[in-house]
């Protein structure tokens, strides 16, 4: 007779042994994308073996970098034409012919516009519900993620046979990218090209800064700049700390600034060691995509605006002498 301990111990050794994750690796055909890193650690905290796929239209770098990541234990690789522009029509496919071949009880991919694109075509092929953009694993079948633009947390319990979930990258610390050695394999082959989208063209904004979503620090502008070249003061400021500059829907809106520098519930969701937000009034868009930053700093000349109610710093005053004056000082 064995000891109910004993059962326990068998039992979820039995479930860890069934666990596998596929995490859809995010790459531009040159570099993998860091919320890969991000994603395979939320694959680590569910348990089981971890595979990564690697798909695009040149895949040596990415899936190279991915075999050297600590605790990946093969890397389906997927070099394919039909995969240019990472279109969903034509990712799909492939990752439904993985999880035919592996039968994974996890797919997952980092919430970007990638994994946003991907994974719910996905789950619908598999005919299971997607859960979106976790923000922490609490077992195998149980996660947590903001609802209400991150004004309440939800923990769900998902029954379906296959979880297709995206995961907030700011919420699960990198893994190491060293120490593994993962086997390289093909992916299943097939035809993947698609006949309902073709990629035409991107245009990417160029720039010397920190990737806003992994940088440490991020100055952020609000409509209180009043004009795109007035967020000259902003990279004046962020070139003394090495940091990214982001902005608010309002400064985006008005053309200050190109959309990709979005913060906020419809744009990126930050978590840097500190958060600088500049003529920024606070709306609870804005928060839900940077309130969990380490340290906020806000300036604004309204003392009633909303944003001070999560700053940790505030200065009321006017940003066009507070800004070059602190510029200044560092
Ligand atoms: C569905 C939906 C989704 C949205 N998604 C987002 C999102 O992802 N991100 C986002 O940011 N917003 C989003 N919004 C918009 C959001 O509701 C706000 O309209 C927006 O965040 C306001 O931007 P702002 O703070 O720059 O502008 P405002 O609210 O106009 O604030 C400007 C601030 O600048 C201050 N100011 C003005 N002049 C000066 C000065 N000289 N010195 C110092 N301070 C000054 C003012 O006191 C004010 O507080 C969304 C809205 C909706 C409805």
């Amino acid at each position: 007779m064995f000891s109910s301990n004993a059962r326990n111990l068998m039992r979820s050794s039995l479930i860890n042994r069934c666990k596998s994750t596929l995490v859809v690796a995010e790459h531009n055909n040159g570099a993998l994308n860091p919320i890969t890193l991000n994603t395979i650690s939320a694959a680590k905290k569910i348990g089981g073996d971890v595979t990564v796929l690697v798909a695009g239209t040149k895949c040596g770098p990415a899936s190279e970098a991915v075999a050297k990541v600590e605790g990946v234990a093969k890397v389906l690789v997927a070099e394919n034409a039909a995969f240019n522009g990472f279109t969903p029509e034509a990712i799909t496919p492939l990752v439904l012919a993985a999880q035919s071949q592996f039968k994974f009880t996890h797919i997952l991919a980092g919430a970007t516009a990638f994994g946003k694109n991907v994974l719910p075509r996905v789950a619908s092929k598999l005919d299971v519900s997607p859960i979106s953009e976790i923000i922490d694993v609490k077992s195998e079948d149980t996660f947590v993620r903001t609802i209400y633009a991150g004004n309440a947390i939800l923990t769900l319990r998902s029954k379906d046979p296959v979880k297709v979930i995206t995961v907030r990258g700011t919420n699960f610390a990198p893994v190491a990218a060293t120490g593994g050695s993962g086997a390289i394999e093909q992916a299943p082959a097939g035809d993947y090209a698609s006949q309902l989208s073709e990629f035409v063209s991107q245009e990417l904004t160029k720039s010397d800064r920190p990737e806003l979503t992994s940088a440490k620090v991020i100055i952020s502008g609000g409509r209180g700049l009043k004009s795109g070249d007035n967020f000259k003061l902003l990279y004046d400021l962020a070139d003394k700390f090495g940091a990214a500059v982001g902005a608010s829907r309002a400064a985006v809106d008005a053309g200050y600034v190109p959309n990709d520098l979005q913060i906020g519930q419809t744009g990126k969701i930050v978590a840097p060691e500190l958060y600088i937000a500049v003529g920024i009034s606070g709306a609870i868009q804005h928060l839900a995509g940077m309130k969990d930053s380490k340290t906020i700093v806000a300036i604004n000349k309204d003392p009633e605006a909303p944003i001070f109610q999560v700053a940790d710093i505030g200065l009321v005053a006017d940003l066009f002498k507070a800004v070059p004056e602190l510029t200044e000082k560092l």
